[in-house]
């Protein structure tokens, strides 16, 4: 600046004056200068917190803009799996419909399972009981043909029915009935299967008082094996033949020849066993009223004996029942007994009696006292057997007339039940005999014998 005044080559004054003006416009230009300066940094400061401000909002700016992006991923992740869930839910429930489907139709199933199941069962059953419901069904045919039979026989009484129940038993038999007059005469024996044999024997202690109420559960019966048994034969034909039963000989081990039974039918083991049981606890009964009879009988004897003279025979009546043993033979039945002396007859089971002889006039009294003592009960008849002489009776095959429904255990086809006909021939037909009387039973007196023929008309 100096040089610059110097140049203008003025006065001094001037010059000092210049020097002023020049020195303030420096000094205005040094102002304007640090204030342009100043402006300018300022400017530049502001511009850069502009900048700085621009790029914090450009990050917050891309910031937002990456969250708005991850959220609108998870938007689209939620979606996609709120999607996903929907279809698993539409798909289970899809499935829940199906099982609920399945499950009415496995109830379906599994009714109509039951009931082929049901079906299937019985079915094996039948198969398994064919042969069973085959021989009910046989069974159930004999018993008609043989109740109708029966019916007859009762009705017409007389030998020509009774000859056509014996053939038809005789259709049964594959053998012939040969003319065989005793056991010692017989050279032909078959030697039985495999054979079990029981004896039934009736335990000691019985009370006699109470007959009345005496029902087959009370009979104390022991049953006993018998191994000399085991090596039965029985003759090649039988030597008796009854309606429901025909008699061969046989000979147990130690060669004692006996009488062995069985039924004409032989319809089957079970049935054939069950009836054989069925004679041999109604034989047992019988047995228990002979042992109580025979205990009466004594005592009326022994009370009326002491008024007696004393010539007389006094000896007391004994009556007894063979018990038959039950023997199988392979699947064939027997009831085998004690072979008898003699055998004789003094009623049959329509009660008529051998009245002309001693014996059948006791045996009467023996029915009547039945009767009577078992409170009308039963009547015990259809008595054979051995008289010993010496007034002991062994009776063997009775026919027991049931009357009461405390022995319908007892009751089987194959047998002289005749129930309430029995009963109806007894009081028809019964005419006391001393013995009765002796006894104290009630007088009873058959009508003449014209009445008893036409009876259809009482009842
Ligand atoms: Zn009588
Ligand atoms: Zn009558």
């Amino acid at each position: 600046m100096e040089e610059d005044i110097a140049k203008l080559q003025v006065l001094p004054e001037v010059q000092d004056k210049a020097r002023l003006v020049m020195e303030a416009g420096l000094k205005l230009s040094r102002q304007a200068q640090a204030r342009a300066t100043e402006q300018l940094r300022t400017r530049t400061e502001e511009d850069k917190a502009v900048s700085r401000a621009h790029d914090e909002l450009n990050t917050r700016v891309y910031g937002l803009r990456s969250e708005h992006e991850r959220l609108k991923a998870d938007v689209a992740r939620l979606r996609a799996e709120s999607a996903a869930q929907d279809e698993k839910l539409s798909t289970l429930s899809t499935i829940f419909e199906q099982m609920q489907e399945d499950k009415q139709l496995w109830a379906a199933e599994r009714e109509l399972f039951a009931e082929e199941a049901a079906e299937a069962i019985e079915m094996v059953m039948l198969k398994a009981d064919g042969g069973q419901i085959k021989l009910q069904e046989l069974w159930r045919r004999q018993d008609e043909q043989f109740a109708v039979l029966k019916k007859e026989a009762k009705e017409l009484r007389d030998e020509e029915t009774e000859n056509k129940i014996v053939a038809l038993w005789d259709a049964q038999i594959t053998r012939p009935v040969g003319e065989v007059e005793n056991a010692a005469s017989i050279t032909t024996w078959t030697e039985m299967r495999t054979v079990v044999a029981h004896d039934f024997h009736i335990e000691a202690g019985i009370a006699f008082g109470n007959l009345r109420t005496f029902a087959p559960q009370h009979l104390r019966v022991r049953r006993q094996l018998r191994p000399e048994f085991s090596q039965m034969k029985v003759s090649d034909v039988p030597f008796a033949k009854g309606l429901y039963r025909s008699a061969w000989y046989c000979t147990s081990d130690s060669n004692t020849v006996c009488v062995a039974k069985k039924f004409h039918l032989e319809i089957t083991f079970e049935k054939d066993n069950e009836c054989a049981l069925k004679v041999i606890y109604t034989t047992i009964l019988a047995e228990m009223f002979a042992r109580a009879f025979t205990a009466a009988l004594r005592s009326a004897m022994d009370a009326a004996g002491a008024d007696s003279e004393g010539d007389e025979d006094w000896t007391p009546w004994r009556v007894s029942y063979l018990i038959p043993s039950l023997v199988k033979d392979g699947n064939r039945v027997w009831l085998v007994e004690e072979m008898l002396p003699e055998f004789h007859r003094w009623s049959d089971n329509a009660t008529r009696f051998v009245l002309n002889e001693e014996e059948g006039r006791v045996l009467a009294a023996f029915t009547h006292w039945s009767y009577h003592h078992s409170g009308q009960r039963l009547i015990v008849t259809d008595h054979q057997g051995f008289s010993s002489g010496t007034r002991q009776l062994r009776m063997t095959d009775p026919s027991v007339h049931l009357l009461h429904a405390d022995f319908q255990s007892l009751v089987h086809y194959n047998d002289g039940n005749n129930e309430e006909q029995g009963r109806h021939d007894f009081e028809d037909g019964h005419t006391c005999t001393p013995w009765c009387q002796l006894l104290g039973l009630e007088h009873m007196e058959a009508p003449p014998a014209q009445d008893t023929d036409a009876d259809n008309d009482e009842e």
